[in-house]
This record gives structure tokens, sequence and C-alpha cells, in this order.
């Protein structure tokens, strides 16, 4: 895929994403990122280029898996038939996503914090409930133009509210279960680099829409500058 990218040395630059019902305006170089139908946020509001990455874990050190593919590959033929049935659970994610679980299972990382993973803004901070509950997303932009829009999902607290400011390393929240709904608490995680067709809503799943452009977390964080060594071990299985 050819990946359009803006050149923020030819400014001013102004991008219009549209996202469902809603609108959004991204303008170089201050980056504002807001709703077109609402008033401009205030400059203030004007939020930072996402100019290093890490994995959203504020403990990576501890003893980390990535679950997303543990039970096999992804076949979206199997999961169309088996969605609808008692044997769901068994299906694998898409590649495009990832489990973050700790090695000690079950519950233990319930509560473990989580940080921004880039700087930017947040475009959501929502309680879906259910099986997606809560979660926070947000939208980065890179000085090569790249727009990163994240999300994680299940969480158990939110530390940050919508349309708010963070830097890489910013306190946002915690590991969760859905309050309960997964019997492991656990960090779903999934992002992608925009293509224009629109910002994916905070609860779109990676695998349902391959209009966005998903990537694979643990291969984008080492594209993005983050220890290869650390990605390595934090995604080995279990
Ligand atoms: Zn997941």
């Amino acid at each position: 895929m050819n990946i359009p990218t803006i050149d923020l040395a030819s400014t001013p630059v102004e991008l219009v994403i549209k996202a469902g019902p809603n609108c959004y305006r991204l303008s170089f170089p201050e980056v504002h990122l807001f709703l077109e139908n609402q008033p401009p946020p205030p400059e203030e509001n004007a939020f930072p280029l996402a100019t290093s990455f890490r994995l959203p874990m504020k403990n990576p050190d501890l003893e980390w898996y990535e679950a997303s593919q543990r039970y096999g590959p992804y076949v979206a033929q199997a999961r169309a038939l088996l969605q609808r049935t008692p044997f769901a659970f068994l299906l694998p994610h898409p590649a495009l996503c990832a489990d973050w679980n700790l090695e000690s299972g079950g519950n233990t990382d319930l509560g473990q914090p989580l940080v921004a993973p880039f700087s930017g803004q947040v475009t959501s901070a929502y309680n879906w409930a259910g099986s997606v509950g809560r979660v926070i997303q947000i939208v980065g932009i890179t000085p090569a133009g790249e727009v990163i829009v994240w999300a994680g999902w299940h969480l158990a607290s939110m530390a940050i509210t919508t349309g708010q400011t963070v830097h890489v390393g910013n306190d946002i929240g915690a590991i969760g279960n859905a309050d309960g709904y997964y019997a492991g608490a656990h960090l779903h995680e999934q992002l992608c680099i925009l293509n224009y067709a629109g910002i994916p809503k905070p609860n779109q799943f990676s695998g349902s829409d391959r209009r966005y452009n998903w990537q694979s977390p643990p291969a984008f964080y080492k594209a993005h500058g983050v220890d290869p060594d650390l990605v390595d071990r934090c995604t080995r299985w279990k």
C-alpha cells in the first residue's frame, strides 16, 4: 500500500478527515484536531508532534507476553462462521492488534499502569461497556507526517479525558478486564497509520474494517524506534 505522507516543510497544510458524522480538521505546523462543527479549541490545545514512541505498559520490564495469536492464525472465513457460536472465544485476533498480559496470568495484571505510547491528543476516553469496556483513543502526528491512531481497550480506569493533550510517557489509565467481562485482565491494543479513509471509531475492531491501515503493534513499535529486543521479549509466547 502506498501510504501518503505530509510534507511539513510546505506549510500551511490543512487536512480534513471524515469519520462518520464527524469531520476532523488537522492543521500544521500548529497541530490541532477538532470537530469541524464545533468552535476551534484554544491555542494552548495545540498538541506536540509524536517524535518518540514507547510501549504503553508503564513497567515494560515485567514478564509480559502477547496473546492475540496464541490460538493460531487468523482466518477471516473461520471467524465469520464461528463468531456467533459458543466457540467464538477460541477465535484468534488478526495480527493487526495485540493483547498484552503478564505471564503470571489471570488478573495479576489488573491495574497495571499504562502510559501514552506517543505524544498527541486524546480523541476519545469513554466506557463502551460489554466486551469492549473503557477505551482510550489517541491521535498523534509524526514529523514525517504519519497520522497515528492508537486505542487501548478494556481499561480498569482512565486518567485522562477526551480532548486532552498527552505527552509520551504520561499516565493514561490502568489495565482492566472490561469490568469483569474477561476472566483475565489484559490490554487490547490496536493502531493504524491513517490513510485518509477516516479515523476509526474508538471501539472499531481492527479485524472488521480493512479500509483502515491497521498495523501490527509490535512491528509498528520496532519500526518507530522502540528497542527491538524489548519488543521481542514482551511478545514471546507464554
Ligand atoms: Zn484483544
